[in-house]
Order: C-alpha cells, then sequence, then structure tokens
C-alpha cells in the first residue's frame, strides 16, 4: 500500500492503473476505522482491480458548534487496517491540500438535503457533496463505495454524480452493527459506557417497528409512535428526528408502501448517532433491510 498526502500523487498513481487497463474502487472516509469502513474497503477490492481509500476530516461538512476539533483519529491504526483489507493507495491530505484557499465554489444538492439530517444540520450535506466533488474529480472514472448507514447521504452523493454526469458509479453497501445491534460509527467512541448501553435503544426501536411493517402496519404514523415511544424510554437518548419517508426521493409518506426510509436521529453524551432501515412493501411481500452484524473477526 502507498500513502500519500498529495493530490497530484494521487493521480499520477491512478492514472497509471488506469492506463494498464485496471478498474478503480474508491472509498471516502473520515477515519478511525470500523468493521463498517472495512466492509467498504472488502466491497471495492473485489469488484475492482486497484482501490483508493481517502481519509479526511472535512472541515467543511462540521457545523460551528460541532465536534471537528474531538474527531477521533488513529492514523496508524487505520493504515493496518487499510493494508490488510488490500487496499493501494491511502489518500491522506492535510486541509491546506484540499482547500489551499477559502473556498467559493460548493455543490449544492437540492430537496434531498432538505428533510432528515439537512434540517438539523443546514451547511452539512453543502460540504459533504463539495468534497466528495473534489475527491471524485482527483480519483477520475471510478467505483465509488457508499455505506446505507448514511442513507441521506448515499443519496445525495448518487443524486450529484447524475446531474453533473460525473464519471463515478456510486455503489451503496450493507449498513454494519455492533453485536447489541448499535450501527458501527467513529462516534461511538465517545460515548460512556451508561451511553453505549442506551444508544441501543435506536437499532431496538427499527427492529420493532420492522416487526409492526411484517405484521401488516401500514401507517407511517403508527410506525412513527412506536419509534418515538420506545426510544422515549432511554432518557439518555435525546431523538433529534425519527422519520418515515420515501426511500428515492427522501420526501415523508403516510402509507408504507414500495421503498420506504426508516431512519431516527439522536445525540447521546457527546454524539450524535443515526440509524436507519429499508423496508420495501410490495403486494405479497415485505422485505426488511437492517443491515448486518459485523463478525467477531471484523470488530475492530
Ligand atoms: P465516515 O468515515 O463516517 O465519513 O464514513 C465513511 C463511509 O463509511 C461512509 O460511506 C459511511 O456511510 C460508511 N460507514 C460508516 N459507518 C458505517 C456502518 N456502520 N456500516 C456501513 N457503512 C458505514
Amino acid at each position: 500500500m502507498r500513502t500519500v498526502a498529495r493530490a497530484h500523487d494521487l493521480r499520477a498513481l491512478v492514472d497509471d492503473a488506469r492506463a494498464i487497463g485496471s478498474r478503480v474502487g474508491f472509498v471516502p472516509t473520515m477515519g478511525y476505522f470500523h468493521a463498517g469502513h472495512r466492509s467498504l474497503m472488502r466491497a471495492a477490492r473485489a469488484e475492482n482491480d486497484f482501490v483508493v481509500v481517502s481519509l479526511f476530516v472535512n472541515p467543511l461538512q462540521f457545523g460551528p458548534t460541532e465536534d471537528l476539533s474531538a474527531y477521533p483519529s488513529d492514523l496508524d491504526r487505520d493504515s493496518a487496517a487499510a493494508e490488510a483489507e488490500g487496499v493501494d493507495v491511502l489518500f491522506t491530505p492535510t486541509t491546506e491540500e484540499i482547500y489551499p484557499r477559502p473556498i467559493v465554489t460548493t455543490v449544492h444538492v437540492d430537496g434531498l438535503t432538505n428533510g432528515l439530517c439537512g434540517r438539523s444540520r443546514p451547511t452539512h450535506f453543502d460540504g459533504v457533496t463539495t468534497v466528495v466533488a473534489k475527491l471524485f474529480s482527483m480519483v477520475g472514472p471510478c467505483r465509488a463505495y457508499f455505506g446505507r448507514k448514511d442513507a441521506q447521504q448515499l443519496a445525495v452523493v448518487r443524486r450529484m454524480a447524475e446531474d453533473l454526469d460525473l464519471p463515478v458509479e456510486v455503489i451503496g453497501c450493507p449498513l454494519v452493527r455492533e453485536p447489541d445491534g448499535l450501527a458501527m460509527s467513529s462516534r461511538n467512541a465517545y460515548l460512556e459506557p451508561d451511553d453505549r448501553r442506551a444508544a441501543a435503544i435506536l437499532s431496538r426501536a427499527l427492529h420493532e417497528a420492522a416487526a409492526e411493517v411484517a405484521n401488516g402496519e401500514r401507517d407511517a404514523d403508527s410506525v412513527h409512535r412506536v419509534l418515538t415511544g420506545l426510544i422515549a424510554t432511554e432518557p439518555r437518548v435525546q431523538l433529534d428526528y425519527a422519520e418515515v419517508v420515501d426511500a428515492h426521493d427522501l420526501t415523508p409518506v403516510t402509507k408504507i408502501t414500495g421503498d420506504v426510509l426508516v431512519a431516527v436521529a439522536a445525540n447521546v453524551g457527546r454524539g450524535r448517532l443515526i440509524d436507519n432501515m429499508t423496508v420495501s412493501v410490495g403486494p405479497h411481500s415485505v422485505d426488511v433491510d437492517l443491515g448486518v452484524v459485523a463478525r467477531e473477526t471484523e470488530r475492530v
């Protein structure tokens, strides 16, 4: 594995790989790897000849009161994990490399960014799409792997790539969970033991809501009540939102039919946690996608 910090060096390595016919897989991250990140690297490794992982804590996507300065990092551990997953290039730029001068050009995806996390983090998605557009430009034609843990981010990035004709195929990968169901997140490192235990209510509430839908519930308000009622039993978990939306355009639905995203966000201790599931309701079937639990060997 090569580790490079300059965009110029990244471009040269990826151009060389493409010149000999390699298909390029790309995994953008903010580091502090866990099994969720590693599952994206593994998917990229399985489906491509040359794998690039970027590790950049992007200041543009943090609000003024958010946790940018406290965001966890451990470059040595992350390098070892990326190497173990067979990554070819780890791109670790400085902030000056990505933003050499104040940025006056940003990418905004309308509509999809208004609700869910966009409501309480109004500048967040512009920060994400701007840095992802820059990273896509540096890496060039590739398949890019994103986790369904960040379902709104995935929808927003996919739409950006389509609208701007970027030469990137955006691929969504399963949400990876801890054994007690908590969605893996670098931010889980912030949780005190009591908060860590309490945080599991989010996935328990989603499981309960999934069971209601599997039993025939089709009223979004009822599913919403199940979620909020259960989450309210944990005083350490301060709900930001629980929403039932169309999985494609992210607009609220009243009836659960077709592909529906059920998403929650909450503040727990110092951390802001998100979780979700997708239910696909057809005339004769209900499919629930709650993601996967990381195997023992994959937990880091
Ligand atoms: P982050 O480093 O948190 O910005 O995440 C980098 C990528 O990893 C994003 O595509 C995330 O959606 C993905 N990711 C983070 N946590 C998980 C998880 N628990 N399961 C699957 N993908 C994840």
